[in-house]
Formats: C-alpha cells, structure tokens, sequence
C-alpha cells in the first residue's frame, strides 16, 4: 500500500503548481543526481525573433521571406512562427503542398510547384545544395528553391527570465551534475548556456541523438543516483520517456510530452523544477 504521506506529497507539489503523476517519482526526485534540460522552450522562452535575413543572388529580402514563410505555414516549430512574423503577410495555403517536417532539420515543401527547404545545415547537406557556413550567435535557418541555395536567416531566442534562479536553486538541493541538450547550432548552444554558466553542452543533436546522450548519462550516475529531464515536448517526447523522471512545461508543452512525462510543470515556470524537489524532500522527512 501506498503510505499517506505520498498523497500529501503529490497535494503539496499540487499547490505548487506542480502534477506529480505517481508517488515513485517523489522518490526518483529525492534521489536526482544529474539534470538534462532541453534548450528551446526550456532553457530559453521559445519565441524565435529573424534577426537577419540573407538573400542569395537573384533572391529578394521579401521573396526569401515569402517562400520560407509558405514552406513553414503548417509547422508549429517555434522557428516556423518567427519566420511566419517576419514575413508578416497572409499565407495562401493553396500554393503549398507535399508538406514534410522532420524534427531536428526542419522543413520541405511544394511552394508554387517548386521544392522548398526551410532547415539545418544538415537539411541542406543531406540534399546536396551547398551552403555557407556562418557561424551566427543565433541559430541558423538555411533555405533552398528548385534546388539551388536561396539564402539564410538568424533566429534567436531569449533565456528564460526565472532560467538562472531556477538551476541556482536546483544546485542548491544537490543536483550535481547539469547538461543542456539542443539540435541547434553550437555557435547557439554555446551563447545560451554561457548565459547561465551551463558547462555541459551536446548540440546539432537529432531527437535519437538525446536519448542516446542521456541514456550515457545514466550510465555515469552513482549509485542510487537518478536522471532527471525537463523538456517542452517539442521532439523531445522519447528522452522524456527514457528518464527517470521526464519533467514536461505543461502550457507550452504539447499533449504528447505532457502524456510522456511524469511530472508536468503546470504554468511553464522553471522554478517549479526546484518547488518539486522541495515537495518531495518533504515527503521524504515525514516517511522516516
Ligand atoms: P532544440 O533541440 O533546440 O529544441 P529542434 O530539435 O527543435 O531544436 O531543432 C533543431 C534544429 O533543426 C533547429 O535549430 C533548426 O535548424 C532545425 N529545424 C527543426 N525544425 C525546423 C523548422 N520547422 N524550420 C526550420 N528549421 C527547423
Ligand atoms: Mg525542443
């Protein structure tokens, strides 16, 4: 049977906005050794802004913009919606088709009957059309047409206001190890975690890339040590599961990270990270 003092522990993580789904994980949370957090949506707010755009020859500012922005019309990719804005115009969703969005490279598509790529480096690579390497802060959206180069934009994104704070608190509890996981440049990488004072980066990783990663992270634990992860669930729903404990954003989150985490954090706040921690060291004292 399950002591009462575990429902008080998922009542108390409750009223601090944290959905603790099963009272094994106040005990998981006790033991947390290493924190894995995922970069867009967690570490950083996950609202892109194009910070430049980069015709190439023959290619206007506009016609770039406008092309990139059809191609990204039904993408709900953080990147997608930036690029969508700085075009600013309707879409006409009638000259799009043949729509593919892979996650970790982005986008291909029919716009007015021409092949489209909205993506990484490695989307550009993997169809053959070079492209320029620009080592940016931001992260780097190449796109080509007809299959030739059409030009890059700059996206980026801001830290988390509560970011800082929240790992603060989170080393303070006795996390001991912290790695931030991205399928973005490192350039990108590099400019968030230096922000936070993240040592541990691992970028331009595929989702398959972050299970692997963070399954090599269990395997470095302690003893009786455990591995938590937080994410936003955009293409991060397989580490979520791997975890120990998968810690989803549940407003900005999507329903499948919120159905494969364990612990859902209910307003999007990072400091509900540490507040769970918390929640379950009291249920602990009151067990003994
Ligand atoms: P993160 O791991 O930081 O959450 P993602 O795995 O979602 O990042 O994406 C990794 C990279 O793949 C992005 O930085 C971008 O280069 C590319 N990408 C993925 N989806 C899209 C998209 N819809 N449009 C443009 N680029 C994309
Ligand atoms: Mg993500």
């Amino acid at each position: 049977s399950i002591p009462l003092s575990y429902f008080a522990g998922i009542g108390g993580a409750a009223r601090r906005r944290v959905l603790v789904k099963g009272a094994n994980y106040l005990d998981t949370l006790n033991d947390l050794h290493t924190l894995v957090l995922d970069k867009t949506g967690t570490l950083t707010c996950g609202v892109f802004a194009v910070h430049r755009v980069a015709p190439a020859p023959g290619w206007s500012r506009e016609a770039l913009l406008e092309t990139a922005a059809h191609a990204e019309s039904s993408s709900s990719h953080p990147i997608a919606v930036s690029v969508r804005a700085a075009w600013g115009g309707a879409i006409q969703v009638d000259r799009v088709t043949e729509v593919r969005e892979e996650s970790g490279h982005g986008i291909t598509a029919r716009v007015d009957g021409r092949m489209v790529l909205v993506g990484s480096e490695r989307l550009m690579q993997r169809a053959g059309i070079p492209c320029q390497s620009c080592p940016h802060p931001g992260s780097v959206v190449h796109i080509a047409a007809g299959g030739r180069y059409a030009g890059w934009l700059v996206v980026s994104d801001r830290v988390r206001t509560e970011a800082a704070m929240a790992l603060q608190r989170l080393r303070r509890l006795g996390i001991r190890r912290i790695a931030m996981l991205t399928g973005d440049t490192d350039a990108a990488a590099r400019e968030i975690a230096g922000q936070l004072g993240i040592e541990e980066i691992y970028s331009q990783l595929l989702p398959e890339d972050k299970v692997a990663i963070t399954e090599d992270l269990q395997r470095q634990l302690p003893p009786g040590g455990r591995l938590g992860f937080v994410g936003d669930g955009i293409n991060d729903a397989p580490v979520l599961m791997r975890a120990d404990v998968g810690m989803a954003m549940g407003g900005l989150g999507s329903d499948a990270a919120i159905e494969a985490a364990d612990v859902v954090l209910m307003d999007d706040s990072l400091l509900r990270v540490p507040a769970a921690l918390e929640a379950a060291g009291r249920t602990r004292r009151i067990v003994r």
